[in-house]
């Protein structure tokens, strides 16, 4: 693996006609946003990036420019159950293509599978993995299984005795159902 960061201006369309590829493992303590998502907790690890450009031709023969990329990290998050920590693994996998301008950008957006961005000579790489790895992330993190209850008042007496089964009209009542008129 090479040692070299995440470019922070990368010539897309010469890196997409060039089929170019980079690729490192850069300490996770550069991609601030990230040491932030982690908040309290020690940061340490690497984000494992590849990076490879691609040109097709559109339809009227033209020129399409793509950046492939995937990202692989683990951060430590806070699991808002019970506040422990959660490190939780990253594995992200995207497609860019570029288009000339803002306009176009966003009216193909919304139609298109992978992302629209604006073609740039100076793309900030790194600010790019930075986003995938922030959008990836669990609106409200949580362990699948907590390592420690959280702190309730019940006893544990409490948590062995089966929850009440409510009246079986109980639910019954609370429906409205429409008045069957159909018959006849
Ligand atoms: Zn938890």
């Amino acid at each position: 693996m090479t040692t070299r960061p995440a470019p922070r201006r990368l010539d897309v369309q010469a890196f997409a006609l060039a089929q170019g590829h980079l690729e490192g493992d850069d300490p996770l303590e550069r991609y601030e946003r990230l040491v932030d998502a982690a908040a309290d907790h020690a940061v340490d690890g690497l984000v494992t990036w590849d990076a490879r450009g691609a040109s097709t031709r559109d339809a009227l023969g033209g020129t399409q420019c793509w950046l492939h990329l995937k990202v692989q990290t683990r951060l430590a998050l806070t699991c808002q159950r019970c506040l422990g920590r959660l490190l939780w693994p990253v594995d992200v996998e995207r497609a860019f293509r570029f288009v000339a301008d803002e306009a176009t950008a966003e009216e193909q957006d919304e139609t298109s599978e992978e992302d629209v961005l604006v073609l740039t000579a100076d793309l900030d790489l790194q600010s790019l993995i930075e986003d995938e790895v922030l959008l990836s992330l669990p609106y409200i993190p949580r362990h699948a299984d907590c390592p420690e209850q959280p702190t309730l008042s019940a006893t544990d007496e409490d948590f062995d005795r089966p929850a009440p089964k409510p009246h079986p009209f109980a639910a019954l009542a609370s429906l409205k159902l429409p008045r069957d008129k159909s018959s006849g």
